[in-house]
């Protein structure tokens, strides 16, 4: 029996309390305090890009963000022009792997199916950069529901399985909402500026696939800049955004 108020999305001291109940039947309440440390820092926005590289969006998007000083994360599929992988890292952005395919259906079948369509974004990423990234999102989150439908239990194996061969998943605590149908350019700045806050980190979904991130991005970084946050690039050292496993 634990009760807890941890936000493990700020920083703080948190105390966890435990009920325990002795062969005797007594029963005790412990405390404990438990620390929420790591190396994000508040004020600070991770933006994180998903489902790309595309051809006339994540080439403006990785414009606005060399003219702005930006880095970011870039979440990669096999989509997209090879050209396009090749400047986010030589622009000096973080590369992660969002599997090759995306399709629910496949990679959450069996866990062999999600790292073989995994290996095949990790060769691209490699074979054109040299870069050996560690960095995962899931699609669809690891706290993601659908993949119940194509394999029961299968997100609390891979959220194991890929720790245990050597990567790092990241989730995120703040959804732009940029994948919905019913978004658009000002309603994407709205939805992130309205949700940045100064004492925490901010890792933001955002998909450089979607053509109102492309045109809402300057005003956000803008906006963010003179309400005085930073920006920075997520690297394997940094400890995890991670979501509730849900299946
Ligand atoms: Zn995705």
């Amino acid at each position: 029996d634990i009760t807890n108020n941890i936000d493990t999305s700020k920083v703080g001291d948190y105390e966890v309390k435990y009920k325990v109940k002795d062969n005797g039947n007594n029963e005790s309440l412990i405390t404990r305090k438990v620390k929420v440390r790591n190396n994000l820092e508040p004020n600070t926005i991770y933006l994180t890009f998903d489902d790309g590289p595309r051809d006339g969006t994540t080439d403006v998007i990785l414009d606005v963000l060399k003219e702005k000083g930006v880095k970011a994360t870039f979440f990669v599929t096999n989509n997209g022009s090879d050209e396009l992988i090749k400047r986010i890292v030589d622009e000096g952005h973080s590369i992660g792997i969002h599997t090759a395919s995306h399709k629910y259906d496949i990679i959450y079948a069996s866990v062999d199916n999600y790292f073989n369509d995994l290996e095949l974004v990790k060769q691209r990423i490699y074979n054109l950069t040299g870069v050996e990234t560690n960095l995962i999102r899931f699609p669809g989150g690891s706290s993601n529901t659908i993949s119940r439908k194509y394999s029961e239990g299968i997100m609390s194996t891979l959220t194991e399985e890929v720790l245990n061969r050597g990567y790092q998943y990241y989730d995120w605590n703040i959804e732009s909402g940029d994948s919905s149908f019913a978004m658009n350019e000002r309603k994407l700045y709205n939805s992130v500026t309205s949700s940045l806050s100064h004492d925490k980190y901010n890792v933001i979904l955002m998909h450089d696939t979607k053509t109102y991130t492309r045109d809402a991005l300057s005003a956000i970084i803008d906006y963010a800049y003179s309400n005085g946050y930073k920006f920075s690039a997520i690297t394997s050292n940094d400890m995890l955004i991670r979501q509730k496993v849900n299946n």
